[in-house]
């Protein structure tokens, strides 16, 4: 069977109705109207008037009347009620194939295109959440390509630095020694370094990482982790604290990924701090837990600030690629906390320390 699009469809189903009305107001018409007319006529007649011979001309012109007048309303009504009903047919029709044609373009990777607003409310509901979609595709497809860009990139410094040293101890110009091998080790950790925390943040990117939310006791978590941190921490390093009190509402989030959001904020907060306290502080506030991570340590930049969350983000590339740091952790963590309903923030000063802060929803 042959398929009607919806445009034909809407216009049959006028056209039918059209019709319908049509014929039933001709069809009780002629039947009725000639005999009130003979009524009419008798009444008149009752009433006194001579009608005679004119009687049968009075009706032959009303019926020639009616009838004319029926004719031009099926045209005048059809042919206005059917150019209406196209054009109605249209115009809802009209924005559908225009998704259509857009979703065409965003399958072959024009990713631009917005559905135009549309006074039709179903259809502008319809055209709003198209376009949100198309929007995150958009978004996703640009961090997809920034991130390719940004991997190539990591990859490469490592990469080059082992070929170098590599050729160089295969054709003799450098001397093979234990500080060559340790320096390809490093360079090897790092790649393996990078490709983990690229799986991770590709995972948690994606929303796939998966969060099992459930009524959290935050203190013996924290109480734990300090716990943990203090047995690495040196004689002279700064000093590990703990400020939350006995009392705190239970979160609603998944343990485990707490506590690498805080792994990585304790593992940052010891690398940049040299002296002085981190601290670990923990409170509610209407409807949330925050926890935050305090320390004294250089301190981030003003202009520095907006970026620490941006994935291969570092303040100071040479410096923190030496020392190991991918640039991945905080982006990690912020997917981390927005995954779990919270958000992530930072405050900084120079030469006084860092506080990153992230809220948890109350159980
Ligand atoms: P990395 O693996 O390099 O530590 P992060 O995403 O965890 O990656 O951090 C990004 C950058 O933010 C770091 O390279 C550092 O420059 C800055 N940063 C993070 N935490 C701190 C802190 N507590 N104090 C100062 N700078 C920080």
């Amino acid at each position: 069977m042959a398929k009607i699009g919806l445009q034909g469809r809407l216009f049959l189903s006028h056209v039918i109705v059209m019709v319908v009305g049509l014929s039933t107001l001709i069809t009780v018409g002629k039947f009725y109207s000639p005999r009130l007319f003979v009524l009419h006529l008798a009444k008149l007649e009752g009433s006194g008037f001579k009608l005679g011979y004119v009687r049968y001309q009075l009706i032959k012109g009303f019926e020639y009347a009616w009838g004319r007048g029926a004719l031009w309303s099926v045209v005048v009504g059809g042919s206005t009620a059917g150019g209406l009903s196209y054009l109605v047919a249209r115009r809802i029709v009209k924005p559908l194939t225009q998704m259509e044609a857009i979703t065409q373009k965003f399958a072959s990777g024009n990713l631009s295109e917005r559905m135009p607003a549309n006074d039709i409310r179903e259809l502008h509901r319809l055209a709003a959440s198209f376009n949100r979609m198309a929007a995150d595709l958009q978004g996703v497809e640009q961090r997809r390509r920034e991130l390719v860009g940004d991997l190539t990139h990591e990859l490469r410094t490592p990469l080059t630095v082992v070929e170098g040293y590599l050729e160089g101890l295969a054709d003799g110009t450098i001397e093979p020694s234990v500080d060559i091998y340790q320096r390809l080790a490093k360079e090897t950790r790092r790649l393996r370094r990078l490709v983990n925390d690229l799986q991770e943040l590709s995972q948690a990117e994606a929303g796939y990482l998966p969060i099992h939310t459930q009524k959290l006791e935050l203190l013996p978590l924290l109480t734990s982790l300090i716990q943990k941190f203090s047995d690495q921490l040196l004689e002279e390093g700064p000093e590990l604290r703990l400020d939350c009190p006995a009392a705190l509402p239970l979160a609603l989030a998944d343990p485990e990924r707490v506590e690498q959001i805080l792994i990585n904020l304790l593992g940052n907060a010891l690398q940049y701090t040299e002296q002085g306290s981190i601290t670990v502080q923990a409170w509610s506030e209407a409807g949330k837990v925050w926890v935050a991570v305090v320390d004294t340590g250089v301190g981030i930049a003003p202009a520095d600030l907006p970026h620490v969350f941006e994935r291969f983000w570092r303040s100071d590339p040479s410096r923190d690629r030496s020392s190991g740091g991918t640039g991945i952790g905080l982006s990690i963590s912020r997917r981390l906390v927005e995954l779990q309903g919270g958000q992530i923030e930072v405050e900084s000063q120079v030469g006084q320390g860092s506080t990153f802060r992230f809220s948890l929803p109350l159980a």
